[in-house]
């Protein structure tokens, strides 16, 4: 029943496997975090973008109607001077009302300039809360490379160091049981192992039965028959 290990061995190999792993995972979570701080750049240099776009068009906008009232302001002059020359009351009469007309027309274009104008403005002073935003995360970005940078050449001198450690003790496994040690670490990693927690399986919670619970109190290691991992007692000083 009982495996051809040492609770020991197994206990150091445990705390090994979950300290490589925990070591790895903070390896991995820096790009995470990288990439997840680059993305929040992105998105905001895209919103950016976008209101920028907006602006422009808003200005196109009012570009043309200055345009239109421009003109329109030559046809009113062009009008004025047919009208003082004008050989009939008739004619006259009609071009003061073109006159009259095409004065209507541009009070409601100057109004749709300064609103136009207003959108332009109104645009352009949400820009400035974001390229606030947008500089902060780039500030944010480069703090997080530096810092993962930092870090990363600890954590990697650590990895090294416990596998290595690793590699050693695992040499000293009987042989007989080595081979199913790798087997199980391959496919779960440290979940390959559980301490005893009361009389169940620290990994699968499933209870274990008394003959085990006994060879465990023994220092022996037993495959939970649940789960399959290697369970071991905690050391009982
Ligand atoms: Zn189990």
């Amino acid at each position: 029943m009982a495996l051809a290990v040492t609770a020991d061995a197994v206990r150091t190999l445990h705390r090994m496997h979950r300290q490589l792993e925990d070591l790895r995972s903070r390896l991995a979570a820096g790009p995470r975090a990288i990439d997840a701080r680059s993305r929040n750049a992105d998105t905001i240099t895209a919103r950016l973008g976008v209101l920028q776009e907006e602006i422009r068009k808003a200005r196109l906008v009012a570009d043309q109607k200055q345009l239109q009232l421009r003109s329109m302001e030559t046809r009113i002059k062009d009008c004025e001077a047919k009208r003082n020359a004008a050989k009939t009351n008739r004619e006259y009469q009609l071009l003061g009302e073109q006159m009259a007309a095409d004065d209507e027309a541009k009070k409601v274009l100057e109004d749709e300039i300064l609103e136009a104008l207003e959108r332009v403005d109104g645009l352009k002073a949400t820009q400035p809360p974001i390229e606030a935003e947008l500089a902060a995360a780039k500030v944010s970005l480069e703090d997080m490379k530096v810092k993962v940078q930092a870090e990363r050449g600890g954590l990697d001198t650590e990895v090294a160091r416990i596998a290595a450690d690793l590699e050693r003790a695992e040499q000293e496994l009987p042989t007989e049981s080595r081979e199913s040690y790798r087997r199980m670490v391959r496919s779960k990693g440290a979940d390959a192992m559980a301490q005893l927690d009361g009389e169940s399986c620290g990994g699968c919670c499933q209870q274990l039965p008394p003959n085990a619970v006994a060879e465990l109190s023994q220092g022996r290691v037993v495959p939970c028959r649940s789960c399959g991992r290697m369970v071991y007692a905690s050391r009982s000083d």
